[in-house]
């Protein structure tokens, strides 16, 4: 294989903490390799490719750690400085066109959906790596999830928004979603975006547990703070098998009193007064859960006679055979100082989005022509959060 670039990192004379970056995260020799074998074709064509593994980190530079917005087909050729080119493994005066980095994404098969898990992961690996460089001192780490409605108009999928920002209330929109490290350092790792009306609950579900096994061997404690909006078994049940230690506002009046009308003995759930096992009631597929009767017609009036169990990750129409007791002795330890000490932490992300709805005029009803718009629309935000998280903001890990 001859490439007209090199799988190989140069150490540029700025930017040396991405050079470490790339040489502490990924095995660019192997990802070379890896790609080739499997999206090119070894048939000899006119001009040479660039390597694949120099072509990926082009596309993590672009996404990551670029201010630039203009390389696209309107202006094909890639402004980036020479410090940059030399970490993508390209020589000075030898850099891909627009045309040729847009067909390396087609060629890789890189959908929108692909692209956005790239550089989640990406992300994730950035963190683990500050986290390892500068702040390894830190007894734990504590991320957040959260989630911001921007109204929009257009020919895309959007939803109502619902919130106690009266300007956004009843508008249409979308909701971006972000799960951040909020401690020892700020930094957003994951982000999702849905129609506004969506519920913010299963998100944390989806974007925990792509991001959690990249810190796995850090041998760090990992709490996830959230709001009382992504209370649930679910999203407990989640995090515990992702090892990581849920610090979620639990919807206290609701919940005590179903943990104090029922118990459970194995799989059997019972009411507490008339001492009868209750019956299944039927079984909602939506939300993978099942529901109880308490069919003793003399019960007391206290008795809510009903109640729904979700049955988490399970397929089977089983319930957990610990639901009640995992569940009560969350809400106990969600009074104690130490939950409340790491929940204070939540606020952080709240502070971040805050700051990018004035940076980046979120405030206004932005026009999005349609799906595709959307998309870039999304793709563009992220990239700017990044790259203003890790070289603008007073908080960013740099600083330290
Ligand atoms: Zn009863």
């Amino acid at each position: 294989m001859q490439f007209r670039s090199s799988f190989n990192i140069f150490k540029p004379k700025s930017h040396s903490f991405i050079y470490h970056f790339f040489k502490q995260s990924f095995d660019f020799q192997r990802i070379s390799k890896q790609l080739y074998l499997e999206f090119y074709s070894p048939k000899k064509s006119k001009n040479n490719s660039y390597d694949p593994s120099s072509m990926l980190r082009l596309f993590l530079i672009l996404n990551l750690f670029s201010k630039s917005h203009s390389y696209s087909s309107h202006s094909p050729k890639l402004d980036l400085s020479k410090d940059l080119i030399e970490l993508c493994g390209f020589f000075p005066y030898q850099t891909p066109t627009y045309t040729t980095y847009f067909y390396f994404l087609k060629r890789i098969k890189a959908s929108i959906s692909v692209i956005f898990q790239i550089l989640n992961k990406a992300r994730a690996l950035l963190v683990k790596f500050f986290f390892k460089s500068y702040y390894s001192k830190a007894k734990y780490i504590i991320l957040a999830i959260d989630s911001k409605p921007i109204a929009t108009d257009g020919l895309h999928p959007k939803g109502t928004i619902y919130s106690y920002n009266k300007y956004l209330n009843g508008k249409l929109g979308i909701k971006i979603h972000t799960l951040s490290i909020v401690y020892p350092f700020i930094l957003p790792i994951s982000f999702d975006f849905t129609p506004a009306k969506h519920h913010d609950s299963p998100i944390l579900r989806k974007l925990i547990s792509t991001i959690a096994p990249i810190f796995a061997d850090l041998n760090t404690p990992i709490y996830l703070t959230a709001d009382k909006g992504y209370y649930g078994y679910e999203n407990i049940e989640v995090c515990t098998l992702n090892n990581v230690i849920p610090i979620i506002c639990p919807k206290k009046n609701l919940k005590t009193e179903i943990y104090e009308k029922f118990f459970q003995v194995e799989e059997k759930v019972f009411c507490i007064y008339s001492k009868l096992s209750l019956y299944r009631n039927g079984y909602d597929k939506h939300q993978n859960r099942i529901n109880y009767r308490c069919y003793d017609k003399e019960c007391s009036r206290s008795c809510s006679h009903r109640v729904w169990i979700p049955l988490g990750s399970r397929k089977y129409r089983k319930i957990p055979s610990e639901y009640f007791f995992s569940m009560r002795s969350y809400i106990e330890s969600s009074v104690s100082d130490f939950f409340k000490k790491l929940y204070i932490h939540r606020s952080k992300i709240e502070l971040l989005h805050a700051i990018w709805s004035k940076t980046y005029a979120l405030r206004n009803t932005i026009y999005i022509r349609n799906y595709s718009a959307l998309k870039l629309f999304e793709l563009k935000l992220m990239k700017q959060i990044t790259y203003d998280s890790i070289f603008k903001l007073k908080c960013s890990p740099l600083q330290k």
